[in-house]
Formats: C-alpha cells, structure tokens, sequence
C-alpha cells in the first residue's frame, strides 16, 4: 500500500458506534492511512450503519446510494459497509449495490485493515461476517474525536430479548472485556490528558469478567488517577442493583447521572416488550436511587406506538413521566424490525397516532425537564467546559455532572477545567450559568 492512501468514514447512529469507527480510524492510521477531509478525495469510502430504526437504515441506504457516481468516475475507489446493517444484510448487500467492495460485520471491524490492503491487490469484493459472538479488540489505538471525554467500550453484544430490537441480532451475544483491560486504557487516558470517560455497552449491568462486576469494574475505573469523571450507559432496569447504587453514591469520580431506559409505562405494552420490570418497578427503582443520592440526575429512553398500544397503555407511559420526573428523556417512535419478536405483530397504531402520541409525550416532558431546570436557578453547579457554544462564539458550553448542557460567558482559557457556576436560568434542555468563586 502507499503511503498516501487516505480514507473517508462515515458515521451513523449510537455511541458505540461512534466509537467502533474511532476503533477502525485508529487501525487504518497505525497503517498508515490518513483521513481525507472529502471523500471525493478519499481512496476508500467506509459508510459505519445504524438499523435500529428503518429511518436510521434509510439513511445510511440513501447516503451508499449517493457514493455510486463516485465509484463510477473512479472505479479504484474502494466503498465498504460496516457495522450493524452489514452484519444485518451480508451477502445481500453486494447484490443490492454494485458499486459496494466488501461489507464488514460489527465484531469483525478489527480485521479491516488488513481486508483493505487484500482487497486493493485482488479486486475481489468481500462479505466478512462471520465473528458475530466473539470476544473482540483492536490492536491499535483508537483515534479519538475528543481530546477532553471519550468513550470506552466495557462490553459487546446484548443477551437480553426486548421484543422490538435489532440489536441482538446486529451485535451479537453478550461478551465483557477483561477488566484489567479497561482499566490499562484508561490510565492511558488519564496519562494523557483525558478527564472523562464514558463506559459502554448496551447493559452495563451485567457486565461481569472473572470475579468483576459493574460496580466492581467502576470501583477500578474510579481507582485512576486523573479521571474526574465517569459516566457509563446504558444500564438495563431490571438489572440496576444496590451495589451499584452505593458505588456511584460513595465514589466521587462516579457522576451521579443514571440514564436508565424505561421504553414505555403501561405493564400491558413492558410485558410484551419483555422488559422484565412494570411500572412500579421502574417507579420503585428511581425513588430507591433518589433516596440513596438526592441529586441524582435520572433520563430515559421512551418508545410510542409500540404493537396493540392503546391510549390507556399510552397513559401508563405519560403517568410514569408524571411519576418518576426524569430530568431528560429520548423519545422514539416504534419502527417494526423485521427479525425481531415484535414484528409478528401487527403494525397496528396508525401513523397519525404516533405522532400524535409522540408530540403529547414530549410535551408533558418538556414541562417537567423545564421545571426540574427552572429550580436549578439559584444552585451550584461544578461544570466541565467543553469547548465554545455551538450557537455563539462568544459563549462556551460545559456540562454538569448529571449531564445538563450549560452556557457560560468566559475565556477559551477556560475549556478543559472543571469551574464553580452558579445557575442562573434553566429551559428544558438548557441551563445557564456564570461563574463564581469556589469559596464565593
Ligand atoms: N441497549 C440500550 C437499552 O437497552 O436501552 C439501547 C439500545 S437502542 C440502540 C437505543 C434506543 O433505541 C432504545 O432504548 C429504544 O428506546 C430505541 N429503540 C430500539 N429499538 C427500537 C425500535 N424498533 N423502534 C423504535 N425505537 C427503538
Ligand atoms: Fe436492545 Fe433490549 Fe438489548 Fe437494549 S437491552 S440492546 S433495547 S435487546
């Protein structure tokens, strides 16, 4: 391969695989390929998919079909798919769009490098995924997008059966890395100059490895010096336990931010999602961690619309936003996945009425998230800055330890330190702040 050879990658979807493809950047830059800022410019296009929805599919879809001039007015150019839909579609991808050299499954992303330098000398186009539940790591480091917070991924794979989701089938079972693995990349971190990670995986709760659980594993990443702050997603309800519960209260690195996905809030609609937890539960759960940590902040992932949703069900979704006050939350409209449990059922709740589901669920949420902030004002607040406001260039943007966006007026000087606001407006996705003194 020259030396020259540069790559363009093309990222959709969730943090994880915001993180493969930092995983995959890393690779191709230890063999010597380098990014190109256009990917008309690039020798190999790499698309990294999301399937979780088939919007996010279409997506991904439109933007392959995009690059196919490309590949017509140099047809040295390499384009490959990765990830989720890859592992989803294999072979059949080839077919579907000639101008795509090799399709590569999210447990096999470690291997592109070396697929590339093949595929340039025999011209052959690839389907490599055959690694779906194996352990998996790169040998590289990745080459990350923030020099500030990154991400660590603690675990592959989903062993759990929520009845409308891809992921299982796109990610593969369930497999932990070893934790004194974890911990080595993290002091690296650490070492140099990272001050936040953000572990990953998609049930952080039953992570285990050896005699290492979640709150074990946390307990180590806590033990890092350098590290201010650690925050991890996503933690599965029905798995939360009290272990981990002291651990972020005892351990201050340990952000006292929980983003604990509750889906919906009518038992009927969380039984056939095969959640493993009912609205008391999740009610129970979220009072037991405000109880243990005062200020927690708590967020959720929601879903309407889902098969045989009817307003009552919807109700027990809108009463369990009433009930429980989540500081934020990501709402979703179902999408049938084909494969999965759910999608033998009857897509049967009209268009309409998801939107309409969805827009009155946001707004009782909105309210709430408003008033949760509204209150803030007045409060203290130690806030990491990021880096400027991406509305102003004159404001900078941090955030608190539960996660709360805040603008700020000051000095670039101040990007990278942890300072003392005092909140002094809240919206429902926004907070506001200036600066005092620590003692002031
Ligand atoms: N593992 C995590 C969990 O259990 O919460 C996240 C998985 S998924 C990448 C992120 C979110 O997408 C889920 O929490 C869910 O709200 C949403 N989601 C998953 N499948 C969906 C579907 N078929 N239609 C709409 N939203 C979906
Ligand atoms: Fe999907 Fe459920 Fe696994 Fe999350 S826990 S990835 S929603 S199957």
């Amino acid at each position: 391969m020259n030396n020259h050879s540069s790559y363009f990658l093309i990222t959709y979807g969730c943090q994880m695989n915001e993180s493969d493809s930092e995983a995959v950047a890393g690779d191709l830059a230890a063999r010597g390929w380098q990014a190109a800022s256009r990917e008309a410019d690039a020798d190999a296009i790499l698309v990294n998919t999301c399937v979780v929805r088939r919007s996010a599919e279409q997506r991904a879809l439109g933007r392959i079909w995009q690059l196919a001039p490309l590949k017509k007015a140099r047809p040295d150019l390499l384009i490959g798919i990765l990830g989720c839909l890859a592992q989803k579609d294999g072979q059949a991808l080839l077919k579907r769009y000639p101008h795509v050299d090799f399709v590569v499954g999210t447990r096999d992303l470690p291997k592109i490098g070396t697929l590339l330098g093949e595929i340039r000398q025999t011209r052959e186009r690839v389907v490599c995924i055959e690694d779906i539940d194996k352990p998996m790591s790169f040998t590289a480091e990745p080459l990350r997008q923030n020099s500030l917070k990154t991400r660590v991924t603690i675990m592959y794979g989903c062993n759990n059966g929520c009845s409308y989701c891809i992921v299982p089938a796109t990610r593969g079972r369930e497999w932990s890395r070893p934790a004194a693995d974890v911990v080595a990349e993290v002091r690296g971190l650490a070492e140099r100059g990272w001050r936040e990670v953000m572990l990953l995986g998609q049930n952080v709760n039953s992570y285990h490895e050896g005699s290492h659980d979640f709150a074990g594993l946390l307990r180590l990443v806590a033990g890092v010096e350098g590290i201010e702050r650690i925050r991890y997603v996503t933690s599965h309800p029905k798995d939360l336990s009290d272990r981990l519960i002291e651990t972020v209260a005892e351990t201050p690195a340990i952000c006292e931010n929980f983003h604990l996905p509750a889906q919906a809030g009518g038992d009927r609609v969380l039984a056939r999602m095969n959640r493993g937890y009912g609205q008391a539960d999740y009610l129970r759960l979220t009072e037991k961690i405000r109880r243990a940590i005062p200020n927690a902040a708590i967020s959720t992932d929601l879903m309407v619309g889902f098969p045989g949703e009817t307003e009552e069900d919807f109700q027990g979704t809108l009463e369990l936003a009433r009930a429980v006050r989540w500081d934020s939350a990501f709402t979703f409209i179902y999408s049938t996945r084909e494969g999965t449990p759910a999608a033998a059922w009857p897509d049967d709740v009209p268009p309409a009425v998801k939107k309409e589901r969805l827009q009155r669920l946001i707004e009782v949420q909105e309210k709430i998230s408003t008033e949760i902030n509204e209150a803030m004002v007045g409060s203290r607040q130690k806030v990491l800055v990021e880096g400027p406001s991406r509305r102003s260039n004159e404001m900078l943007m941090g955030r608190t330890r539960g996660d709360k966006v805040v603008i700020l007026a000051g000095k670039s000087s101040l990007i990278g330190q942890t300072v003392a606001l005092k909140i002094t407006r809240g919206t429902a996705y926004t907070l506001f702040g200036e600066k005092v003194n620590h003692d002031g």
